[in-house]
């Protein structure tokens, strides 16, 4: 019989949060978790599934116009946000349930309360109720950050636009990152007129260099009004919108401003300092390979480490710690080679090393088709696809793969695996090409475009 109240305590019930306290509660161990906003955290409830259904609402612009060059006799079609916005909600409420559920059923005990740490051993309930764990697990995710600008208040974030009452005309969308380009891609889609303001030279710092300006090239074909090397210094509210002036001076007027600029860890006023846990400078939790922090009964996974803020990461970082924890046996999370993609309009899909990276580390062959794609090209698009891979010149292993165009996430899955196995260009080549598909182009690159 244990001298505690629960065996784990988990704080935060999004992704991580959830699968670690479903997973540990199987084992037999006595389980509760505190919630106090939705069940499902960032990525159900204002991340990556309702960002993903707008992508697809998004899509049916150029749909159309490619239904017509295909013999379909369909009109322009209009958007109507409010059509969409219910149905998308009632999607959320959906899968929150699902999560409810399935913590119900493995008898996880759920607080809907804000939960505080209050000692190694120690969970403080908003109400006062004080319980005990033997481990305590925080996954209580990230948020927005807004830049540090007068006016910065008028802004929204991604948290705010799946609950705007209405589409706004004119939005500036300042930031370069993954939010950013994705609901610039979105919201263009959708007929907002929109402008992205990106204080560097290209979007997308870190990725690869060739992939990424084909997606801004790409974007900017697409209508949307990129401006590198742009920044906003001000915010202000005047009648008609909200007035921006750049670093530049230039004075313009938008409907909306959405700050894409970062997020960070949700650790404030968590009880982490007073408890001795050890946070980084950005406020993130200090964890070692298995999760653990410097008291060894409070572990922490997902976007509170600010390891890599994607939901499958954090997933397999809290069935790493039960394992490590309730199974006995030690697993490090293996945060190498991971898969994403980015969808932006054309899409994304990487892993491994970029070019730079990869030539920077080893000497490397450079393989790179870019093409039109079959379905837009016939339909009169301007539409170009990348497929590229970076390959040691010494071992032939594939170190990078990066794909543009429509479906690049799923791609990237699969090319995922084999760059995971540490496959070489000559593994790739010995696999027969699926035709007419754009991915042949993978296995069917026969001359390097450049060496380093
Ligand atoms: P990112 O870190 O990707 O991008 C932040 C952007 O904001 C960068 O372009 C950065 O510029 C810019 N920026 C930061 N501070 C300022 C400032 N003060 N003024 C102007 N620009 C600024 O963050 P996101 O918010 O886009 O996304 C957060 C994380 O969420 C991502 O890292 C990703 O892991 C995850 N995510 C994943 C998705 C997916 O898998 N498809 C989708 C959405 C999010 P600079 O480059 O110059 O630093």
């Amino acid at each position: 019989m244990s001298d505690f109240d629960y065996d784990l305590f988990v704080i935060g019930g999004g992704s991580g949060g959830v699968r670690a306290a479903r997973v540990a509660a199987a084992t037999g161990a006595k389980v509760g978790l505190a919630e106090e906003f939705r069940m499902g955290g960032t990525c159900v409830i204002r991340g990556c599934v309702p960002k993903k259904l707008m992508v697809f609402a998004s899509e049916f612009n150029d749909a159309f116009a490619d239904a017509r060059a295909y013999g379909w006799d369909v009109g322009d079609g209009t958007f109507n946000w409010a059509d969409l916005r219910k149905p998308l909600h009632a999607e959320l409420d959906r899968l929150e349930g699902i999560y409810r559920r399935l913590l119900n059923n493995s008898e996880v005990t759920i607080h809907d309360a804000r939960a505080t740490v209050a000692g190694p051993h120690e969970v403080a309930l908003a109400g006062g109720t004080v319980v005990s764990a033997k481990h305590i697990l925080v996954a209580t995710g990230g948020h927005p950050s807004l830049p540090d600008i007068p006016g910065a208040e008028l802004g929204i974030t991604s948290n705010d636009i799946f609950l705007l009452d209405e589409m706004p005309k004119k939005i500036l969308i300042k930031g370069g990152g993954y939010i950013a380009s994705e609901f610039a891609c979105i919201l263009n889609g959708l007929g907002v007129e929109v402008t992205q303001f990106y204080r560097g030279d290209q979007i997308l710092r870190g990725f690869d260099d060739e992939a990424r300006a084909l997606v801004s090239e790409q974007m900017v074909e697409k209508g949307v009004d990129l401006r590198l090397g742009s920044n906003a210094a001000s915010l202000k509210k005047v009648d008609g919108g909200i007035e921006v002036t750049g670093v530049d001076g230039k004075i313009e007027v938008f409907d909306q401003v959405m700050f894409a600029t970062g997020r960070r860890p949700n650790t404030d006023g968590l009880g982490l300092e007073a408890a001795g846990v050890a946070l980084g400078r950005g406020g993130e939790v200090v964890v070692d390979d298995y999760s653990q922090t410097n008291i060894p009964s409070i572990y922490a996974i997902g976007d509170v480490t600010d390891r890599v803020q994607l939901t499958p990461v954090a997933i397999r970082e809290g069935m790493a710690f039960v394992e490590t924890v309730f199974k006995g046996n030690p697993t490090k999370v293996d945060h190498e080679l991971i898969p994403s993609a980015i969808f932006t309009q054309p899409e994304m899909g990487t892993v491994g090393l970029s070019e730079e990276a990869a030539g920077a580390q080893e000497p490397v062959e450079v393989y790179a088709a870019t093409f039109k794609p079959m379905q837009s090209s016939f339909a009169g698009r301007p539409d170009k696809v990348l497929m590229k891979l970076i390959v040691s010149k010494a071992t032939r292993v594939v170190l990078g793969c990066h794909i543009v165009g429509p479906h690049a996430g799923e791609m990237i899955q699969l090319a995922g695996i084999a760059v995971k196995m540490g496959a070489t260009k000559e593994q790739f080549d010995q696999t027969c090409a699926v035709h007419p598909t754009m991915s042949e182009e993978l296995v069917t690159m026969k001359e390097p475009v450049r060496t380093t």
